[in-house]
Parts: C-alpha cells; structure tokens; sequence
C-alpha cells in the first residue's frame, strides 16, 4: 500500500523508461521481421550472435530460448548426466541449480562470501570432497556473478584446477560486467546469460545465450538446441532441445545491444549514490579491486532483524523493494534432498534474513533517488 498518494509510484525496474529512449528503433526493427517471416533462426539471431562476441570477446556465442536453457546445453554438452556433481552457491536464483538437476545431475552447495554473495571458492575443495565421498564424480563448478558483480574467477579456476571441473559462469546477471579488465563471456569454459527482461541486458519476452572459446562445444550446443541435428535438419544425431531466441527477440536486442554502454554506467552513477547516501546506516555492497558490476540489484545488508521492518516502513513510504533471496537453495523444498559441501552454508543461510534490494536501473533520477535514500535513512534510524 502506497500511503504517499502524493508523490508518484516509483518504479523497482523501470523498462517504460528505457523504451522511451529507445523511441521507434525497436517497433521498426520488429517490423522488419515480421515483414521478412523469418522467426526462427532469421538473419537478426546471426546478427546479434555476432555482435555479442565483439561486445564481450567470446569466439561463439549460441543463443537460445533463456538462461535456464543456456546452462542446460552448456552442460548437456559436456555430457554431463547421471552420477555427475554440479557444485554451486546456494545463494542464487534457482535456476543455477536447477538446470543440475535437469540434466540428472547431482548439485552440491557450497557458501557464498558475506561481502560479494558470490561463491567462496576456497569451499569448492570440500564440495569435491563432499560429492566423492557420496560416490559422486566432481565434474563442473557453477560461479553466478550475482546481482552484477563478477565472481572471483581466478579463485574459482584455481580451485577448478586439480580436478578438472568444467567451469560454467552463470552471469545471468553480470553479463556486462568485468573482472580484471575484461568483459564476462570470456572466463570459465563457457558462459551463459539470460535475456529476461528485467536483467541488466534484457529483451521483450524470453532469451538467452552460452559464450565459449570451444568450437566444438558451440558446434554441438547450436545441434543441440534444434533438436540435436546432424547434417541436416532431418538427421538426427543427439537428443536435443527445442531452444532458439526467437528472430524478434534478436532484433530488439540488436538495438538494446547498442545502448547498453551506456545503460552500464548509468547503473554505476546510481549504485556509487547509493552508497554515498547510505554506507553509514546499512551494509552497502562492496566492488572488490580488478572486477566491476551491472548492478542487476542493489543489495543492502540489514542485520539484527530489522530488515523486514524496513521493507514494511519503505512500502508504507511507496518504495518498492524485494527480497533476492529469502531462502537459500539448500533449504528449498525441491533441493533440500541435495548435499551441501563439507564447510558448510552458513553464510547463505544468514544472508537470507538481512538482505533487501532496493529500485535499480539506468534510469532511477537523482530526485527519485534521493527520496528513496531519505526514506531509507530515516526507516533504519527509528528502527
Ligand atoms: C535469471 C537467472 C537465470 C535464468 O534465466 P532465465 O532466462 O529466466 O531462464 C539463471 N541464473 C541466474 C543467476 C538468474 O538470475
């Protein structure tokens, strides 16, 4: 309930923003599809495939019907399957995990760090502990770079190293973002992103891709998601999927693509505000050195209880928030039966219950901003 009729709504995400920046470059680029008919793998999804390696350095870039898609073939395309563990953070959106489970794999949780929420990847060596001792063979490692901030991806591979995992970069929300000067899409054996609307770089519906240097990985992953064809349509090699980005949707991402730059840095005006304005009442996020973020949230850390109280006082005030996320992976209903790596998940466990994510996106002006900081503020002080 809004109580400040007075003052406009305030948007969480707002793309009616972005649309009208974006003015009649989208409905024209729509157009062009529907006149030419060509929906499924039309010239626009080469076109994009394209200019999404340039942005991000990938060699290939395979898209394909969403994010959860883009992990599923990654990993069916390294044959992982039934007696296989998956290890990844339990503080993440579900999908990470998930596509695990899809493909009959076995996911393993291990913790996040209290200060990036990304995979603590000194925990890993325990989850291939964990996972062997079960009769489990280790296979890949999920990093997410969650909420726009990259993982610590040298850590990562380090500890990948000696066994051998398959690194797949869940950057589902950190597409976009850097880690020692160079762009996601390029860390890890593949990388895949999602194209739902509100990520950083999102489209009109449903999209998503996997970024890798593997050429054969890319050859089998475009198999795989028409239905794994060989050399024709009509030869049917391997068991696959019914997963393309549809040709309008690549066509919107086309112009997206090109402000999106832009879209990067606006977000970070809004997030060093953010920071500026409220680093003495609440844990604001912390951008380690050599990584950036897209800031796909803007995550506050409110401890000893009160971060309910705040949601309530801040929706009371018309400003919206959301909880990313209010129970971890582990504890979940449909993932509770998988193990959790020998070190335990503490820390996903206590993040759950402080955090809170306030409005964030290229758009959010200074006004708007500040009544947001202000009603932060004084919430926080009478708590
Ligand atoms: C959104 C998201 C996905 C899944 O993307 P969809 O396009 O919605 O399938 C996977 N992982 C993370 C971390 C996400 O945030």
């Amino acid at each position: 309930m809004n109580l400040r009729t007075d003052l406009p709504a305030i948007a969480f995400i707002d793309l009616a923003a972005q649309r009208r920046r974006l003015g009649s470059a989208v409905d024209t680029a729509i157009a062009r599809v529907v006149d030419h008919c060509q929906f499924i793998l039309g010239p626009e999804v080469r076109t994009f495939e394209a200019e999404l390696a340039a942005f991000c350095g990938a060699k290939h870039v395979v898209s394909c019907a969403s994010g959860t898609d883009a992990l599923v073939l990654a990993l069916r395309a390294r044959g992982i399957g039934p007696g296989d563990a998956v290890i990844c953070p339990s503080f993440t959106f579900c999908a990470t995990a998930e596509v695990a489970a899809l493909v009959g794999a076995t996911p393993v949780f291990v913790d996040v760090d209290e200060t990036t929420f990304n995979i603590n990847a000194k925990a890993i060596a325990g989850a291939i502990e964990t996972a062997k001792g079960l009769g489990l063979k280790p296979k890949a490692v999920i990093p997410v770079d969650l909420f726009g901030l990259a993982a610590d991806h040298a850590a990562v591979a380090a500890a990948a190293e000696a066994e051998g995992l398959f690194i797949l970069d869940d950057a589902a929300q950190g597409f976009g973002a850097t880690f020692n000067n160079r762009r996601l899409g390029t860390f890890g054996h593949a990388t895949a992103t999602s194209f739902f609307p509100a990520k950083p770089l999102g489209c009109y519906g449903d999209g998503g891709a996997v970024m890798t240097d593997d050429a054969e990985m890319a050859d089998i992953m475009r198999s795989l998601r028409m239905h794994g064809h060989g050399s024709d349509r009509y030869d049917n090699i391997r068991i696959g999927l019914a997963s393309r980005l549809d040709t309008i949707q690549a066509a919107v991402l086309i112009e997206k693509l090109k402000i999106f730059p832009d879209e990067i840095i606006a977000r970070d005006r809004v997030a060093r505000r953010y920071a500026d304005g409220l680093a003495d009442v609440a844990i604001t996020p912390t951008v380690p050195a050599g990584m950036t973020s897209v800031w796909a949230q803007y995550t506050l850390r409110v401890s000893g209880g009160r971060r309910d109280a705040l949601a309530a006082s801040l929706k009371a005030e018309g400003v919206p928030t959301a909880i990313y996320y209010p129970i971890p992976l582990h504890l979940q209903t449909a993932y509770k039966h998988y193990p959790v790596g020998k070190g335990g998940v503490a820390v996903s466990a206590r993040l759950a219950g402080e955090v809170i994510s306030l409005p964030m996106h290229p758009y959010l002006d200074e006004p708007t901003q500040d009544r947001i900081i202000a009603a932060v503020r004084r919430a926080l002080k009478a708590a």
